[in-house]
């Protein structure tokens, strides 16, 4: 009978920091080794051609499969308790190769109104060439869902919370909707990282990460990831979308950091957590905010949803500034501590204002129907000390707020519409 993985039981940090990996068996290694190697010797010709025909489970080309990838891969499917797990070069790579493997033409994807842009732009200008129907619908109502179900529908599609406004949709009540149809749903599951939120165990079929983000958590590398209900589907999208659609593979090294980065990856969620709680109430009680999206607040309109299906309520904030456009760019302009930048996850905070930098090229109409208003910000809360944040936050609203009322600010003009390229990163 197979051995069960080294440390396959124990909690979500011990298995985090030890799960498949026993140094007894690495002369006594504590750290795991990177194994650089592209290829591997076959020690004769019927071994190889066992290997090729899937007779045998061992390594022999590093994009296909690689012993520090593989360590990472049952890492994640232990922490979000799935029969498998595949890693990627890039978040992007994750979510690509897994819907190619997914899809066949004349299939029809459902997804939520509110993506991340690149995603959006794949489902459109990616799978929509290849003879992939897309449709969304407002999925924070799953009667919607229930309505727009149909017979082709292969795979339903959403984040949750949802970059940049942090929308949630209701994961246990959508995966039984999609079942009961044939279809298949994977959850992008960035923002919440397992620690926070286990899709599967609410009923989805695929849960999807850039690991760029909270689960490296360092803004060293990119990289991402699909964990999967079903061993089958994770073995076709190694050997399909992987192998031959996309070829996305995960670097060896950047393994490596992303099993460093597990290893405090509860810890520090605790803390970006506590310190965005914190963040969101100061943002929601000054005067320059017209509205604060965090799942925290009480006055979040999905506050008992996010209590039921997240661990603690995230490190990203959405808020909106009275004073639109140009609240927005005096806000950013006046930051100091805060970092202007796209990505989320780092120990330092970012922001970032969707109107002026990611879809400055929408325009105003074209951001509505993307769920992104004039002053909205995205905040992803770091790890510094909280007062030092709140300084800098409070300084910088309070500039936007007096240059706002004093009219004297030289407003800055509005971005030149353009076609929108839905291709933002963020
Ligand atoms: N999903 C979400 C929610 C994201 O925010 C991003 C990137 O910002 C991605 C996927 C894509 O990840 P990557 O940049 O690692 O390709």
């Amino acid at each position: 009978m197979a051995q069960a993985p080294h440390h396959s039981t124990g909690g979500f940090s011990t298995r985090a920091i030890h799960y498949g990996y026993d140094p007894a068996e690495h002369q006594g290694a504590l750290v795991p080794p990177i194994h650089t190697s592209a290829t591997y010797a076959f020690p004769d010709v019927a071994y190889g051609a066992r290997c090729f025909a899937g007779e045998e489970s061992g390594y022999f080309y590093t994009r296909i499969a690689n012993p520090t990838l593989a360590l990472l891969e049952g890492r994640l499917a232990s922490l979000e308790q799935g029969a498998g797990a595949v890693v990627f070069g890039s978040g992007m790579g994750a979510i690509t190769a897994t819907l190619w493997s997914m899809l066949e033409p004349g299939d029809e994807v459902l997804a939520d109104l509110t993506l991340y842009g690149c995603t959006f732009s794949f489902l459109h200008h990616g799978l929509g060439r290849f003879g992939v129907t897309v449709r969304h619908v407002d999925m924070t109502d799953p009667a919607n869902v229930a309505a727009a179900l149909g017979d082709k529908t292969r795979v339903v599609y959403f984040e949750t919370p949802a970059n940049p406004n942090m929308r949630l949709v209701d994961i246990a009540a959508i995966a039984a909707l999609a079942h009961a149809r044939g279809a298949k749903v994977v959850v992008d599951n960035t923002y919440c990282t397992p620690y926070l939120q286990q899709p599967l165990l609410l009923g989805a079929d695929v849960s999807v990460h850039s690991m760029t983000k909270y689960l490296g958590g360092h803004g060293d590398l990119t990289a991402g990831a699909a964990v999967f209900a079903d061993a089958e589907l994770a073995q076709r999208v190694r050997l399909y979308g992987l192998k031959d659609m996309t070829g996305a593979v995960m670097s060896a090294q950047d393994a490596h950091l992303v099993m460093r980065g597990l290893k405090t990856l509860a810890l520090r969620m605790d803390r970006h957590c506590q310190s965005a709680q914190t963040v969101a109430e100061f943002l929601a009680a000054h005067p320059a905010t017209a509205a604060v999206h965090y799942p925290g607040l009480a006055t979040f309109p999905q506050h008992a949803l996010a209590r039921r299906q997240m661990r603690q309520m995230g490190g990203m904030i959405a808020f909106e500034l009275q004073g639109g456009l140009q609240a927005g760019v005096r806000f950013m302009d006046a930051l100091r501590l805060v970092t202007r930048a796209v990505s989320l996850g780092d120990a330092e905070t970012l922001a970032q204002h969707p109107a002026s930098m990611t879809h400055s090229t929408y325009t105003p109409e074209e951001r509505a129907a993307h769920g992104i208003s004039e002053g909205l910000v995205r905040l992803s809360v770091g790890l510094e000390d909280v007062g030092d944040l709140l300084a800098d936050i409070g300084q910088a609203l309070d500039l936007a707020l007096a240059l706002g009322r004093a009219g004297a600010a030289s407003a800055p003009a509005a971005p030149a519409a353009a076609v929108p390229s839905c291709s933002a990163p963020a």
